[in-house]
């Protein structure tokens, strides 16, 4: 990587990782995802049920064959043909009152607070309330000044981004800017901003890799 780029990674990462743990959130910064890899699997205990977010950065990671081959159960409702099904709404039900919720987040401010946005709602719920413990990887590209900037990222990057992955078409794809759509396609539907650690969680780590991961 560019040694620019990779300061500036580095520095955002920390700056956030810092304003994190004055949130009550055990954050800590990492170089690489190999690093955070290793973090991750040593922090769900043996036994655990794993709850999965949506998230192409943490099954980018190769954490899930790893969490397989050790014979965790995975509750994942990516893996069921379609997303609307009734074997995926238990899945996502399931996820609520999982031992480890092991997901990303859209953004992440220098303020320390994690925004998410939501068409369904299990990640954001879940990252809120109900399982035991939560553990966070997020790339340092998605750390952004603000709540406003947080807002912006996800409308313009990972809304459009997301819902190509899926072959949806909310109007954004058309349009290349957000028109705070009223269509059934929408998929900006639940929005939350964690400002501090959620209490009932005895462990709500963040991990911040110095690299583009997810989006
Ligand atoms: S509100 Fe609609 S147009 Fe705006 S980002 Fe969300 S889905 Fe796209």
């Amino acid at each position: 990587m560019d040694a620019v780029i990779q300061w500036y990674l580095e520095d955002r990462g920390k700056r956030a990782a810092e304003a994190l743990k004055k949130r009550d959130f055990h954050a800590l910064y990492v170089e690489n995802q190999a690093q955070a890899r290793e973090i991750v699997l040593k922090e769900i205990p043996p036994g655990a049920t794993v709850g999965l977010g949506g998230s192409v950065t943490i099954r980018g990671m190769g954490i899930l064959e790893e969490l397989k081959a050790r014979g965790h159960k995975i509750i994942d409702h990516w893996v069921t043909a379609s997303l609307f099904s009734e074997e995926n709404f238990q899945l996502r039900r399931a996820q609520q009152t999982c031992d480890v919720f092991l997901t990303s987040t859209n953004a992440i401010t220098l303020e320390g607070q994690l925004v998410n946005i939501d068409g369904g709602g299990n990640r954001v719920n879940a990252m809120g309330f109900g399982p035991k413990r939560a553990v966070v990887v997020a790339g340092a590209n998605k750390i952004v000044p603000d709540l406003a900037s947080a807002m912006q990222r996800i409308k313009e990057i990972v809304v459009p981004m997301n819902a190509k992955r899926i072959n949806s078409s909310p109007p954004c794809i058309k349009a290349g800017k957000c028109i705070d759509c009223r269509v059934p396609e929408r998929v900006c539907r639940i929005t939350t901003i964690i400002e501090w650690k959620p209490p009932f969680f005895s462990d709500y780590r963040i991990i911040i890799v110095g690299e583009n991961l997810g989006y």
